[in-house]
């Protein structure tokens, strides 16, 4: 059998789960709409796949507690009928599901928050109102009465959210807990309030109901948890009545990035592995594992008994099937950019995936036989060409792919030399794996032109898109952003024209030297400030970045500062990533030219030169329709060719699995 270890079933307290795969936390954002056919689908189509054990994105137990005004919860006996259509769903799919209890605490985002201290959070607008002994009573009935309702609504248990700087977190914590009631001081009364909700619980509920606690292990703020007292609590918690311990890492606040794309796979799991030698019940790996090998490795060397794996469901709901049955390499992998769910989530929109449109949209994105099968030709290998060949193949029409260079990928070929952005690599690998499997003849070192596809019966153009060269004099000694990754000679000092998502990339890429941090944790950490919880409270350490390999200056002619367009929850990751390299990102710049000595802006009514000695354009991307206006057909023009402003691989491959749904 393959993934021996994922494989196995594990009884947890009064239930024996199938596997050791379980779908993470996330929120979807379905709720809030009222869309519990959806919220529904989706977890169903989970389960179908094989998770063994789904937790559901956060629930509040109470107003106050909600991420937001109007955040989704467990409040009434209506809400219960709603949920039990989950519930049900899951269950008639195979599967097993339980309800997170999530009490945001300072995190909530209205100004009804509570706290066990007035203390506003860095990453908040609200101060919290300081909870007095009622009003924390309150809080422990209502998570209670929370657990209680989920039993009603069929979930096979509850997880209580004790991690990444949410309520419970805020008052383990010295720096969130300034109380000087039996609630607040030493850490035996610190941890009174989460050992009180997992014991009240228990209490409550009996012995037969699955209580998951999730730990924080190393919160990355100052005055965070030390390891003593982690262990300290997990033991309590343990005895307190949970069942099995997942775990988090780094509070929200935190400066050090957890979860995104250039955090090595598995970072964290060294901590599990050390959580898991503390206690006696299971515990639960977590953070950036997103394959079945990861996964196989961490529990076969014992670092963890399950592990949990919340965005790489939402990329291929059928992961621990695949697994199961010798697909490994069919499944779609979440490659950690946080594009369409993290960043949907903070702009109030769907939880969805870059690389999968159909999660959150399984209802209405479906990818049915096609009735008639037709001869379709694509143009362009890149993201929206990919996707489109592979849905329309898979759904039984004969697809012949033309791609110009002498490898598939496009745009994402250049993605995968960043350093931090490795993921695209197997990304890439994915698409090739899927077009052979759906039996899509793929034309490589081919450019197509009209007679090559005369006889289709539908041709869709994917052709990408073409460097913007914008209007400066002395352009022609500038390097496209193309040019410069592809491995074009590039000097000691160097400008970038254009702060957007490539201006950003093309200066990690040239301010890094020697292996990346990403494929290394022990150098991660360093750069990081990543350190040992039982050395320093919070697990932080002094952030000892490597040289960078050059002088680089980022420019833009917005004012404001650059980096303001990235993702919503990455971006100042690139940001902080930059300043550590010393690279000077400019607002306001004219370009004046590009001389022997330079580059000449123009900046707040001063003329100046920066000595640099290669510029490099990363000013944005025009349509490459060439042949798309040449063709005198009609025919679908998708991703980059169709848009290049605000293109990304999200929308690009989104637009792609809408048109094949359709053809
Ligand atoms: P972009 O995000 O549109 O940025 C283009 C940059 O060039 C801007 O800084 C813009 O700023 C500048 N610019 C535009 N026209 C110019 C002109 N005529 N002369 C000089 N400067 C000009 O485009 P991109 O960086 O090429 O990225 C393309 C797409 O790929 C983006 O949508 C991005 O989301 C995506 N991408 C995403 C990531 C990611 O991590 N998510 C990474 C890479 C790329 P000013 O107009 O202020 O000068
Ligand atoms: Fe993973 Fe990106 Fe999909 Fe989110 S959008 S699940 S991070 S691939």
């Amino acid at each position: 059998m393959p993934y021996p270890h994922l494989l196995a079933p594990l009884t947890l307290g009064p239930l024996t789960l199938r596997n050791r795969a379980v779908m993470g936390s996330m929120h979807t954002g379905l709720e809030e709409r009222g869309d519990w056919a959806r919220v529904a689908a989706f977890y169903a189509e989970r389960a179908a796949g094989g998770a063994g054990l789904i937790v559901t994105g956060g629930m509040a137990p109470n107003a106050e507690g909600g991420v937001f005004p109007g955040a989704a919860g467990l409040f009434t006996p209506a809400d219960s009928a709603n949920h039990r259509t989950v519930t049900d769903a899951v269950h008639a799919a195979g599967g097993a599901i339980a309800m997170q209890i999530l009490h945001a605490g300072r995190y909530a985002y209205g100004k009804d928050c509570v706290a066990p201290s007035a203390l506003r959070s860095p990453i908040s607008p609200f101060a919290p109102r300081e909870l007095d002994e009622a009003g924390i009573e309150t809080q422990i009935a209502d998570m209670v009465t929370a657990a209680l309702r989920a039993r009603d609504a069929g979930y096979d248990g509850v997880e209580v959210m004790g991690s990444e700087g949410y309520f419970l977190n805020q008052f383990l914590a010295r720096r969130t807990n300034r109380r000087t009631d039996r609630w607040g001081g030493d850490y035996a009364n610190r941890m009174r309030l989460p050992v009180e909700v997992v014991g009240r619980i228990r209490a409550a509920l009996g012995p037969d109901f699955l209580l998951i606690y999730r730990i924080s292990l190393i919160d990355l703020v100052p005055d965070g948890s030390t390891w003593d007292e982690v262990a300290t609590l997990a033991r309590a918690v343990q005895a307190a009545g949970a069942d099995v311990l997942n775990t988090g890492i780094g509070w929200h606040e935190a400066r050090v990035p957890t979860i995104a794309t250039s955090v090595p796979r598995a970072a964290f799991a060294h901590l599990t592995g050390r959580l898991r030698g503390e206690v006696t019940v299971p515990v639960i790996a977590s953070n950036r594992i997103n394959t079945p090998e990861v996964a196989e490795r961490l529990l076969a060397e014992g670092m963890a008994d399950l592990v949990s794996m919340a965005r790489p469901f939402l990329a291929d709901s059928h992961f621990v099937a695949k697994a199961a049955s010798g697909r490994a390499a069919e499944i779609a992998p979440c490659i950690a950019c946080n594009q369409a769910c993290l960043d949907h989530t903070f702009s109030g929109k769907v939880a969805s995936c870059l690389v999968n449109p159909r999660a959150g949209h399984e209802l209405e994105l479906t990818y049915p036989p096609a009735a008639h099968p037709k001869r379709i030709a694509v143009v362009g290998g890149g993201p929206a060409g990919l996707t489109a060949a592979a849905i329309a193949a898979e759904r039984g029409h004969a697809v012949t792919l033309f791609e110009a260079s002498e490898a598939l990928g496009g745009q994402l070929r250049l993605a995968a030399r960043i350093p931090g952005k490795e993921e695209f690599g197997p990304l890439i690998d994915w698409f090739v794996t899927r077009l052979a499997v759906a039996g899509v003849t793929v034309r490589l070192s081919t450019r197509a032109d009209a007679a090559a596809l005369d006889g289709f019966d539908e041709v869709v153009m994917a052709t990408g898109v073409t460097p913007r060269l914008p209007e400066v004099e002395g352009r022609e000694h500038a390097l496209t952003y193309a040019e410069a990754l592809s491995g074009a000679p590039v000097g000691e000092q160097v400008a970038i024209i254009g702060a957007g998502g490539i201006g950003f990339d093309v200066a990690e890429y040239l301010t890094h030297q020697g292996e990346s941090p990403t494929l290394n944790p022990a150098l991660w950490r360093r750069e990081w400030g990543v350190g040992d919880p039982a050395e320093t409270a919070g697990g932080l350490a002094e952030p000892a970045p490597a040289p960078p390999a050059r002088k680089v200056w980022l420019l833009q002619r917005k004012a404001e500062k650059p980096g303001r367009g990235l993702g919503k929850t990455t971006g100042w990751i690139h940001r902080a990533s930059l300043a550590a390299k010393g690279v000077e990102m400019l607002g306001g710049v004219t370009y004046r030219a590009i001389t022997a000595g330079g580059l000449v802006i123009e900046r707040g009514g001063a003329v100046e030169t920066l000595a640099v000695d290669t510029v490099i354009l990363c000013a944005g991307q025009e349509p490459d329709r060439a042949l798309a206006d040449s063709f005198g057909r009609p025919c679908h023009i998708i991703g980059g060719a169709d848009v290049a402003a605000e293109l990304d691989a999200r929308r690009a491959i989104d637009q792609a699995a809408r048109l094949a749904a359709r053809l």
